[in-house]
């Protein structure tokens, strides 16, 4: 069996993507800008949906976590306190004779080459690029050496512009968090251990946005911060690698293509005592969706430290006063929602006529079309995730009986659901439709539910279709829809 090369599945997949509203670029009809990217009908539930299940088991489901919403804009020290107005920096080069500007990790990993450290006195921080290192658009040697770039995004703050008003857009949400625990710790009646977690907007300004919205320089964060006791780091890191991988896979990546990526001692930030990358096999390679970290006690000490207020937790049954370290899943919802669409894509053999019981079969990409068949897109998404849940279509739009039959059913099921009318075309092009859209059931309407209130369901993945009452209807979607 031949499969499509990595590289056209994910064209395939941006062409969809535009052409069913999952994606757009962002400000399209003035050319675009790098980096920031617009979410069409599809793609806005698709993302409300990771967040609602991410939401669900980190929060609602949890008696240890509450959350959050704190503002984009923060007090300008809460950056000093963070680091992030220091350290917050991407290496950047530029290519002196075509002026393409790279992130130098990414030049290096680009050639196959390594990022080397200035040797001398005063210079192990350093960066240097190796001997060999070349623009990969147009061959020049001649690269500058590497200066740090900070990524955060200024602005300022009121109608004055100077120094006294800048601000920045924040390039994570866990800030937020550390600068509120203590409100929410006072309000929330919870005992460490326990968490504060937040989805909101992030910005970076990414040097060199790509891969699709995979590096993108507006993008969501789904973040937690759980605070526990000094000494019980390692159990938490454990436990909360372990929950994430099993969540990844309840929305629909399979274990095989998830990986972990354990930070040796020399990898890890001088404060934090472990960290693990969880990794997904995407088309253009195996990346990062979520960063798992033990913090220590780096960022409440450092708000600590800068805003002077305690950030000390009194511990009632043990009578100690510490300032809880920190347990760090940090996901990116776009990143999530991207890996969803590659795994969710596929392209088929079916029957032309879309028959009960025909079989899809994948498609072989080295062999011709068998007879009597056509490609289907599908887009594979398990029912918690997928946008639309299900979509209902009258057999017929011009028999009044069977579209007002078909329109109470639909009525109904979208107070539930998300649902989708669609009355235009054979009944084989609306599955079609709702297969490239990854709607998991379609029901049917006919003649014969006039006679006896019955309907037809039909599956996107198995394309089998089964007769179903309509009152045993909405409890058939629930228990796929909601397990
Ligand atoms: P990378 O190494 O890929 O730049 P990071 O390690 O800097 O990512 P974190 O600071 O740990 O990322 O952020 C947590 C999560 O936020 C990441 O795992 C990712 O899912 C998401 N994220 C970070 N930067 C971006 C971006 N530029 N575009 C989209 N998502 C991002």
């Amino acid at each position: 069996m031949s499969e499509k090369n990595q590289g056209s599945k994910l064209e395939a997949l941006v062409s969809l993507c535009k052409r069913r509203g999952f994606i757009f670029q962002a400000s399209e009809i003035y050319g675009g800008l790098n980096g920031f990217w617009d979410y069409g009908p599809l793609g806005a539930e698709l993302k409300r949906n990771i967040k609602d299940a991410w939401w669900r088991t980190m929060v609602r489901e949890r008696d240890d976590v509450v959350g959050l919403d704190s503002a984009i804009i923060q007090h300008p020290r809460t950056w000093e306190a963070s680091g992030h107005l220091e350290g917050f920096t991407d290496p950047m080069v530029d290519c002196r004779a075509c002026k393409k500007r790279y992130r130098a990790d990414q030049l290096c990993e680009e050639l196959g080459l390594k990022l080397e450290f200035e040797t001398g006195s005063n210079a192990e921080k350093k960066l240097k690029l190796p001997d060999g290192a070349k623009c990969p658009a147009c061959g020049s040697k001649d690269i500058t050496a590497p200066r740090a770039f900070n990524l955060m995004f200024k602005t300022f703050v009121g109608p004055q512009e100077d120094t006294s008003t800048v601000a920045y857009l924040r390039p994570e949400t866990a800030q937020g968090i550390f600068a509120q625990y203590n409100n929410v710790l006072a309000c929330s009646r919870q005992k460490v251990p326990f968490g504060i977690a937040q989805i909101g907007k992030a910005f970076r300004n990414e040097i060199n946005p790509r891969n699709y919205t995979f590096r993108s320089r507006e993008f969501e964060q789904m973040e937690l911060e759980f605070f526990v006791k000094p000494g019980t780091d390692a159990e938490w890191h454990e436990y909360w690698v372990a929950e994430r991988l099993q969540w990844y896979q309840r929305i629909g990546l399979p274990e095989g293509r998830l990986h972990r990526y354990v930070y040796g001692k020399d990898e890890l930030a001088h404060y934090a005592s472990a960290c693990v990358d969880v990794l997904y096999d995407f088309p253009f390679g195996t990346q990062e969706l979520e960063g798992i970290a033990a913090r220590g006690d780096f960022d409440l000490g450092r708000h600590q430290q800068f805003s002077g207020k305690s950030m000390e937790y009194f511990d009632q049954d043990t009578k100690e006063k510490f300032v809880p370290h920190v347990v760090e899943p940090s996901a990116g919802t776009d990143r999530i929602a991207l890996a969803l669409l590659c795994e969710a894509f596929h392209e088929e053999w079916v029957p032309t006529s879309d028959v009960a019981g025909s079989q899809p079969i994948p498609v072989d990409y080295a062999q011709p079309m068998p007879p009597g068949c056509e490609t289907r897109t599908v887009l594979r998404f398990a029912p918690c995730i997928a946008p639309i849940k299900v979509a209902v279509f009258p057999l017929l739009k011009n028999k009044p009986e069977l579209v007002s039959k078909a329109r109470g059913l639909y009525d109904a099921l979208r107070k539930r659901w998300s649902a989708f009318w669609d009355v235009a075309g054979a009944i084989g092009r609306r599955y079609r439709r709702q297969d490239e859209a990854g709607t998991p059931f379609g029901i049917t309407v006919d003649f014969q539910t006039l006679a006896d209130d019955t309907v037809t369901l039909r599956a996107r993945d198995s394309m089998q279709q089964i007769r179903l009452p309509i009152a045993d209807v909405a409890a058939k979607l629930a228990e796929a829809i909601e397990t």
